[in-house]
């Protein structure tokens, strides 16, 4: 008998974590990496949450809490959707998990069934084909290209619908291509779901607070209130409060799902750290004056990424609306060669140059299921991005 389950070969490690990992070896290693692969803030958590984490650890916080988070937590979590949102929910239509990438491995375990579809515009987060996969779902795809902005159009959507959708996922702004949907066009997105009554929306909102250019964040079951019994919100303190080694991240949506996701989190993780919830509840509660000045260093980082790259040495490099990532098409360098003799087959044969001969770790378009492009983040210092905007052209002009 086998020792591994079959549902195991229905994953892959995670691309972008693999790429990451890579890179922090070979620095480790000594060598002079630019590391573009990572998918978290640079910046470090802010020092009044790890303050009051600190406070909430010495007046005896350490012990187990409710499952799903502390009442104090939920209560918090409303009143920010109702704040930032203006949504509003009960505490018990709310799940707090270790990272979001829990909460919304729980929902699809607790909703999928065999067979069920799961639509899923790409490109998309790595892990949402995944989680879908291994809970017994089918991926469906809508590819959504550079030349529409990377944003899934409402006829994209009706045309793949069938009678085994169960949700639609939306990411905006999404990972990896920064792209952001305007209130109009979830409003359009959302009249196709309200015409389909036994489909459900999960609508990751995690970059939330990354949007630039004062554009003004739509949240999707804001926009279409009717809709709000059937969608699931998905957030976390990760990328805001640059916290993503605390894991926490939280859902609101319908009661019975919630209750079910708590359920299933009480037979695997119990609840998450007691410590990191004393944080996100700081975080939630306390200002967010500190994130502007964030905000204007991941914009100039990107303004300087896309005037360096768009349009130079084969590569295309459209502006993203939010997020920090920018999703380079290297579609010229397809079929040339390296100055070793290597042919460029895929988007994977290019990050793989780009990393061995020129030190820059980047994420291959495959990952994110729309190729061949690459995926750049620029949540790393001004140096390191100069730097290796410096090797990605000197490395694509190398190519013959
Ligand atoms: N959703 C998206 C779109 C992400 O990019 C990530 C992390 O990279 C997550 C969810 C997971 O966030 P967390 O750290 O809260 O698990």
């Amino acid at each position: 008998m086998q020792l591994l389950a079959r549902r195991v070969d229905l994953i892959q490690p995670s691309p972008s974590v693999m790429a990451m990992s890579r890179a922090k070896e070979l620095i480790a290693a000594g060598q002079d990496i630019c590391n573009m692969a990572a998918g978290e803030p640079d910046f470090a958590t802010p020092r009044a949450i790890i303050d009051a984490a600190y406070q909430a650890l010495l007046a005896g916080e350490t012990k187990y809490t409710a499952v799903d988070g502390t009442r104090a937590l939920k209560e918090a979590i409303c009143e920010k959707f109702r704040r930032e949102n203006a949504l509003t929910y009960r505490p018990d239509q709310i799940s707090v998990g270790a990272g979001a990438k829990q909460v919304i491995f729980n929902a699809f375990a607790c909703s999928v069934d065999e067979g069920d579809e799961v639509i899923i515009p790409a490109p998309y987060w790595v892990s949402y084909p995944d989680i879908v996969q291994f809970n017994g779902g089918k991926p469906v795809f809508v590819v959504a290209p550079a030349s529409q902005e990377f944003r899934m159009t409402a006829e994209q959507l009706q045309s793949v619908i069938t009678p085994r959708s169960k949700w639609l996922v939306l990411n905006s702004p999404n990972n990896p291509s920064g792209a952001t949907f305007s209130s109009a066009e979830l409003q359009q997105i959302g009249e196709v779901v309200a015409r389909h009554p036994n489909l459900y929306v999960l609508t990751d909102e995690i970059y939330e607070h990354l949007i630039y250019d004062d554009l003004s964040y739509a949240s999707f079951a804001a926009v279409n209130p009717s809709l709000s019994e059937r969608t699931l919100t998905i957030n976390g303190v990760s990328k805001s409060f640059s916290m993503t080694g605390w894991r926490l991240g939280y859902g609101a949506g319908p009661q019975p799902l919630i209750k079910a996701m708590e359920k299933l989190q009480s037979q695997t993780s119990g609840n998450p750290a007691s410590v990191s919830q004393a944080a996100a509840l700081a975080a939630l509660k306390g200002s967010m004056e500190f994130f502007g000045e964030w905000r204007n260093e991941y914009q100039r980082r990107r303004d300087y990424i896309v005037g360096q790259l768009d349009g130079r040495e084969g590569l295309s490099c459209a502006k993203p609306a939010g997020a920090f990532y920018v999703y380079p098409s290297c579609a010229a360098h397809i079929g040339k060669t390296t100055p070793g003799g290597k042919r460029i087959e895929t988007d994977t044969d290019f990050v793989l140059y780009l990393l061995n001969e020129y030190k820059v770790a980047t994420v291959q378009g495959a990952a994110y299921g729309l190729s061949p492009s690459f995926r750049i983040s620029f949540a790393t210092s001004m140096n390191v991005i100069e730097e290796a905007c410096r090797r990605v052209l000197a490395a694509c002009a190398a190519l013959q």
